[in-house]
């Protein structure tokens, strides 16, 4: 903490600052389990962070085999779990100011007493409010990373992926593949059919992606019809097989425009990880590929291969 000089001023009183000490030494070494919790809880805003503390700190009053708590953020659903259940159970749902923040249970083998819902119930009246917290933080980054038309992970998401697949790569020599796919003449398609027509096209493209690709291939959204493909444990020659599956969905779409059906075809370039290339690098030679992909009229995969 910095010390900024100012202006003398006259400082707390001798008895005021005792008592600030005082409550500072209570504060940090309290052994009191209220006080730890939300002290403990205030030291961070990661929601699983917080779950750990909770379970630790409600385990210490009334022992339970299993803590259990979901909530729905940013369009996914979040889970911790800790423990292996019993027959016996109470839930919460946690409420704040007429908004929800999860639903919380705990398990064990035995009944609860009376005694112990009671202290539960004090000791969740306090982690309220810090776990609102971590939910809002978590909605956040979660909107941060995602593109808001599509759902699908943006370009800080996509910068981040690649980033980690360059080191994973790096460091294991495992095989990692970067598909570029760019709508053809999708200018074309909003100037005759208007910009609504567009954004439609473009939600349905990012579902097709979604259905086209392996559960540990990962969709972004990177520019304005522009998606990118993270292919881990996949080869150039597999990437290509991918992208021209991935061109098919595309081609598939078919949008009804009164008298018209407004379909469109995607170009693809492909590009495999080299060993130390940055990922702005593996990212321009991805590019590169697409350009030729375009530059050969467009509607096909061009690879930018790693051996010549
Ligand atoms: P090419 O085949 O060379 O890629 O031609 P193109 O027309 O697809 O490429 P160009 O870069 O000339 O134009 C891209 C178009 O994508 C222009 C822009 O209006 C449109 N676009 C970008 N973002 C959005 C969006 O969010 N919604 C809609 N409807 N259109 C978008
Ligand atoms: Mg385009
Ligand atoms: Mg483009």
């Amino acid at each position: 903490m910095k010390h900024i000089p100012s202006i003398a001023k006259p400082g707390p009183q001798p008895q005021k600052l005792a008592a600030l000490r005082q409550a500072h030494r209570d504060w940090n070494e309290s052994p009191d389990p209220m006080t730890r919790l939300t002290r403990r809880l205030s030291t961070t805003l990661s929601l699983e962070n917080q779950l750990a503390i909770i379970t630790e700190e409600i385990g210490g009053t009334v022992p339970f085999d299993a803590l259990h708590y979901r909530h729905h953020i940013g369009g996914t659903d979040f889970v911790y779990a800790s423990g292996m259940g019993g027959p016996h159970q109470c839930e919460y749902r946690l409420n704040l100011e007429g908004e929800h923040y999860g639903t919380l249970s705990l398990r064990r083998r035995q009944k609860f007493t009376e005694q112990e819902l009671e202290a539960i119930e004090m000791m969740l009246g306090a982690v309220i409010c810090p776990i609102r917290n971590a939910c809002q933080f978590l909605a956040i980054e979660h909107a941060a990373l995602t593109d808001s038309l599509t759902g699908t992970p943006n370009k800080r998401a996509m910068d981040a992926a690649l980033n980690q697949a360059c080191q994973l790569s790096d460091r294991h020599g495992d095989q990692y593949s970067l598909i570029l796919c760019d709508l053809d003449h999708f200018k074309a398609i909003n100037d005759s059919y208007g910009h609504v027509v567009g954004d439609h096209l473009l939600k349905l493209t990012a579902n097709e992606l979604e259905k086209a690709v392996r559960s540990s291939d990962s969709v972004y959204r990177f520019g304005g019809e522009e998606f990118a493909i993270l292919l881990p444990h996949t080869d150039e020659l597999e990437a290509r097989d991918v992208a021209n599956r991935v061109r098919d969905y595309i081609g598939g779409i078919v949008v009804n425009c009164g008298d018209i059906d407004v379909s469109v075809t995607a170009s693809c370039g492909v590009a495999m990880h080299l060993t130390h290339e940055t990922s702005e690098q593996w990212l321009a030679r991805a590019d590169e590929a697409l350009y030729r992909a375009k530059d050969h009229g467009r509607d096909c995969t061009r690879v930018f291969a790693s051996i010549s």
